[in-house]
């Protein structure tokens, strides 16, 4: 089926709210008006758009697209991506925080899903949940697990304190409780906001990627970690919207995997 790019457009309006952001969220490059085929991926690469011409795909939509607010230099790498998607006349849809934090479709949203765990309250653009189901560490990384297998193996080596068990494509650091009450589920490079996690006395943090002094700070705090990879944990949120956009528009949309283990 043919949608018309302002129906995308119209779509996008509507199901994402503002967040101040220090990039654009929304249609970065216009393309043709007619769209039979959509891609969706996690982040924009030189090598996501040649895939997404080699499938005829008339628009893309990531989560790390172009970042910054301004282009002064349109050079390199940069030109070579612009020149692409303009000469195929292809769309490029990135939400970056907006989908971080999106009460359904958010990649947070879907990994507390996943989890089986219960959305209490958003915390920058995750969520506080609970854990009503008395779920172990190992349970929550194996219930994610289910839903973003990995084929890349993570494999431990050496051991000492600070060294984390590596259970089903997870880093689980256990430095408390073995059955958590309050999680912060917080996907991508959030490292940052472990000090939110310890002022709302959670006893799990769940991320993407990790900062180096997060480890022993969390151990000092009693914190428990699970650490899923910052590309891995941003996928379900793209996953969600390719099948919300693909039965509400009624639009062709594929995922293209670029896998990443950061
Ligand atoms: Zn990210």
């Amino acid at each position: 089926m043919t949608i018309y790019l302002q129906q995308l457009k119209q779509y996008c309006d509507n199901t994402f709210s503002y967040i101040e952001d220090y990039t654009f969220n929304g249609l970065q490059v216009e393309g043709k008006n007619e769209i039979k085929k959509i891609v969706f991926s996690v982040s924009l690469s030189e090598l996501l758009i040649d895939e997404a011409i080699r499938r005829g795909a008339d628009c893309i939509f990531v989560h790390h697209g172009f970042f910054g607010k301004s282009f002064t230099k349109i050079q390199g790498p940069l030109k070579r991506k612009l020149q692409k998607l303009l000469v195929n006349d292809i769309s490029l849809f990135a939400y970056h925080l907006p989908l971080d934090a999106h009460p359904i479709l958010g990649h947070n949203a879907q990994l507390c899903n996943m989890a089986q765990l219960q959305i209490i309250k958003p915390l920058e653009c995750g969520f506080i949940c609970g854990n009503a189901l008395n779920l172990t560490l190992s349970q929550i990384a194996e219930h994610i697990n289910e839903h973003i297998p990995s084929k890349y193996a993570i494999s431990q080596s050496g051991s000492g304190p600070l060294l984390p068990t590596h259970q089903f494509n997870a880093n689980i650091y256990k430095f408390g409780p073995e059955i958590p009450q309050k999680i912060f589920i917080c996907s991508g490079g959030s490292g940052d906001y472990l000090d939110k996690a310890i002022r709302e006395q959670c006893d799990l943090f769940v991320l993407g990627e990790p900062k180096e002094h997060l480890i022993q700070a969390a151990q000092e705090e009693q914190l428990n970690l699970i650490l899923l990879g910052h590309w891995r944990s941003e996928q379900p949120g793209i996953w969600a919207v390719m099948n919300d956009v693909a039965e509400k528009l009624g639009v062709q949309a594929e995922y293209i995997e670029i896998e990443n283990c950061v």
